[in-house]
Formats: structure tokens, C-alpha cells, sequence
């Protein structure tokens, strides 16, 4: 007999059995609303001419080999994503308050986090760490996988569909002293809903009051709202705050890098006199923990953003593209609001141009959800999430007359 016949079958990932039976379905029409993937107008993954051109280089660059990387990964990259999150003049990287390690991407970069704070951070009373409810579903996977506990906060507000302020904070203000906060950094994966900046100054006062520390995931800088600043604001303000905090950080969705795994996981220590030390310390055991898991990062993807975040005509080029992609998104969101309301579908869909990212969180129900996938051949998560790049010009009248189907 096995050892491990106790080995219960896990349910399949939700979203990538999902992903495989839009891919079975045959229906010409089919659409896809769950990949969290950028599309382009004709429902194709875009790569992005910046990475083009940034793969030519690397191509004719004679000198280029496949020896390890450092353990900390690429130096010129996890530099380079530090100033892009954190902003180039930022005092924390002045006084050399930071430091980052590369990742396998975002996931990789809240794995190296909890894996961090699981080993170093002090939890007396084994405090938890809040996510957000709901949040993307790998969060609560990855601290399991650690053994940190969880907690949740309270963040959609059903009614509204937007932000569950008073939740959210009267949670944090009963939260005890010392837990860990993860916070999505802009574009909260899956509801598309953001505290607005009055709201993170607030949510901001009472993390220092209670002492809760913060760890932002950044998925989506530049591609929420197509400015790379403003989607690092909040990020940028609880470090001007003097926060101690970590964030993990993602090139998937802004560079369309998905599968080459580049991200990057920073520490940055707070404002005291010992935090160049401090931040030091913290590097060479970050580094332990890499190279037991690890050991080195993957270059090409690393490699590929090395080249566009330190080149500024490149650079500039990617800001434009950026635009490009979250501007399409933002369209759709306009032209669903616009084609619903013009068959007077029953409801208030304003929310949907409200959220910002890549999903919507459209308050269709489980049974309007599974209608749609069987009547429609349109796929989205049942908790009535899509994804808004599924969307685009040829299948969005499509898209809304079968939800107007549904919804009556
Ligand atoms: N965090 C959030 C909130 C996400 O939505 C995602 C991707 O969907 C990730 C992290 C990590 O993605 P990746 O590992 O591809 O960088």
C-alpha cells in the first residue's frame, strides 16, 4: 500500500479548468471573460512591441550566455523596478532603505514575502495576515503553503458594488497590534474596486495606530489607469508615511510577460538611524531563502524588462503601450455601460466604468453565470467576475445582449 492514500483529490484550479472549457467549446461565438490576460480587439494576446524590440537586442547581443544569475536576480532590473514603484527620487532608495530580490514574478514575489515575514517577523500572539475579502484566490493558497494564519478584512460592499469602507476599517481598528495587512497596490484583483486617496490616507492613520504592517501586492502598475505614477500612489504614500513595509511586484500584465515569471519582491525599512544596516541584514537572509528555493531567478524576462526600464526611448515606448492597454480596457468598460443601458437591461450598471483594471466584478449571480456559459458560450468566474480585455469591439454587442437575456 501507498503512504499516501489519505491524499484527498483536490477540486481542479477554478479558473484554469475554465480557461480549458472555453478552449473545448466550439461555438463560434464563444467568449472569454475569466483569463486575467490582456487581449487585443481581435481577442489576441499582444505582444508588446517594446518587448520586440527589447528581444532583438538581447538576440543580437553577441555576449549574451546562459550562466546563472546572481541569487538576488538581475541586478539592473530589480534596481530599475524598485525606482518604477517606488519613484525615482524616492528618500527610501536615497538613504538605500530598500532592497529587492527577484522573483518568480508576482506570485513568487508574495511567496518570498510570507516566506520572509513567516521565518523573521514577530507574532507573538501568532497574528494573522488580512486579505482582503474577496481577494485573488491564490493569496490565502500561498500563506497556507507557509503556514501563516489568515484573516479577512471586509472590502466589497455588495449593494454598492464598490468598496466596503466602514468594514474595511472598523476590521484593521480590531485587528490585532502587530498583524500583517496584504493590500492590493491599485486595480484589487477580483473586484476591480480601489479605495479612493482620502480613503488610504485613512486606511493609512489607522495601520500606524494599530501597528499593522503592510504588505502590498502590485500587480497591475500602468495597467489600471495607464500612468505608472498614479498607480503607484499608494504605494509611494505609506512610504512617505514611514511605514516598514514589503511589496511584492509583478511585469506580467504591464510588460505582457506572463509566462516568463519576472517580478520582484522589495523590503523597505523604515525611516531610523540604522535602516542602511538594517537593510542589509534583511538582503543577506532574503537571500537565503532564494537559494534554498530557487537558488537563481530566470533571466529572459528579467532581461527583457531590464532593457526596457533602463533605456529611456524604450522606456517611453512601453509608457505608450501602457496607454494603449489600459485605455482599450476603459472603453470597454464605457462601451458595455453604453450598450446595456441602450437595451435598457434592467439595474444599474454604472459600477462597471467606476472599477478600474482588468475585472469587473458585474454582480451577475451564480445561476446568470452559468446560464451565460451554457446559453451564450460566454465564460466568466461564477462569482460574476470578467475579465474586460475579453471584451472588444466585435463581440461586445454580443456580450451585452446575452447578459440583458439573463439578467430579465
Ligand atoms: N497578485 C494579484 C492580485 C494578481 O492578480 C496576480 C495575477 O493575476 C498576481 C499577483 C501574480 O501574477 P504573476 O505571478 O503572473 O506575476
Amino acid at each position: 500500500t501507498s503512504a499516501f492514500s489519505h491524499v484527498p483529490l483536490a477540486p481542479p484550479d477554478p479558473l484554469f479548468g475554465l480557461i480549458a472549457a472555453h478552449k473545448a467549446d466550439t461555438h463560434p461565438d464563444k467568449v472569454d471573460l475569466g483569463v486575467g490576460a490582456y487581449r487585443d480587439d481581435d481577442a489576441k494576446p499582444w505582444v508588446l512591441p517594446v518587448v520586440k524590440k527589447a528581444d532583438a537586442l538581447l538576440r543580437d547581443d553577441p555576449d549574451l550566455n546562459h550562466e546563472y544569475l546572481p541569487i538576488a536576480g538581475l541586478q539592473t532590473f530589480t534596481s530599475a523596478a524598485a525606482r518604477l514603484i517606488l519613484g525615482a527620487d524616492s528618500p527610501a532608495l536615497a538613504e538605500k532603505r530598500v532592497c529587492s530580490v527577484q522573483t518568480i514574478s508576482g506570485t513568487g514575489a508574495v511567496h518570498t514575502g510570507a516566506r520572509f515575514l513567516a521565518k523573521f517577523y514577530p507574532r507573538p500572539q501568532n497574528q494573522a495576515v488580512y486579505i482582503s475579502d474577496p481577494t485573488w484566490a491564490n493569496h490565502q493558497q500561498i500563506l497556507d503553503n507557509v503556514d501563516l494564519p489568515v484573516a479577512k478584512y471586509p472590502y466589497y460592499h455588495a449593494a454598492s458594488r464598490g468598496l466596503d469602507f466602514a468594514g474595511l476599517t472598523s476590521a484593521l481598528r480590531s485587528a490585532p497590534e502587530g498583524s500583517v495587512v496584504l493590500l492590493h497596490a491599485c486595480a484589487h484583483n477580483p473586484t476591480g474596486v480601489d479605495p479612493s486617496r482620502d480613503q488610504w490616507k485613512e486606511i493609512a492613520v489607522i495601520m500606524r495606530e494599530r501597528k499593522l504592517f503592510p504588505f502590498f501586492d502590485c500587480a497591475y502598475q500602468g495597467f489600471a489607469s495607464g500612468d505608472l505614477d498614479n498607480d503607484a500612489w499608494a504605494v509611494r504614500y505609506f512610504v512617505e508615511q514611514g511605514f516598514e513595509l514589503c511589496i511584492a511586484q509583478s511585469f506580467s500584465k504591464n510588460l505582457g510577460l506572463y509566462s516568463e515569471r519576472a517580478g520582484v519582491f522589495h523590503f523597505v525599512s523604515p525611516p531610523v538611524a540604522d535602516a542602511a544596516d538594517a537593510t542589509t541584514r534583511i538582503g543577506s537572509q532574503l537571500a537565503i531563502v532564494q537559494r534554498s528555493e530557487i537558488s537563481n531567478p530566470p533571466a529572459y524576462g528579467a532581461r527583457i524588462a531590464d532593457k526596457v526600464l533602463n533605456d529611456k526611448v524604450l522606456f517611453d515606448e512601453w509608457k505608450e503601450q501602457l496607454r494603449t492597454m489600459a485605455g482599450r480596457i476603459i472603453d470597454m468598460r464605457e462601451t458595455l455601460v453604453q450598450k446595456l443601458t441602450e437595451l435598457g437591461t434592467p439595474g444599474d450598471w454604472s459600477h462597471v466604468t467606476k472599477q478600474i483594471g482588468m475585472f469587473s466584478f458585474t454582480g451577475l449571480t451564480e445561476k446568470q453565470v452559468l446560464r451565460l456559459r451554457e446559453e451564450a458560450h460566454i465564460y466568466m468566474t461564477k462569482n460574476g467576475r470578467i475579465s474586460m480585455a475579453g471584451l472588444n469591439s466585435h463581440n461586445a454587442d454580443y456580450v451585452a445582449a446575452a447578459i440583458d437575456k439573463v439578467v430579465r
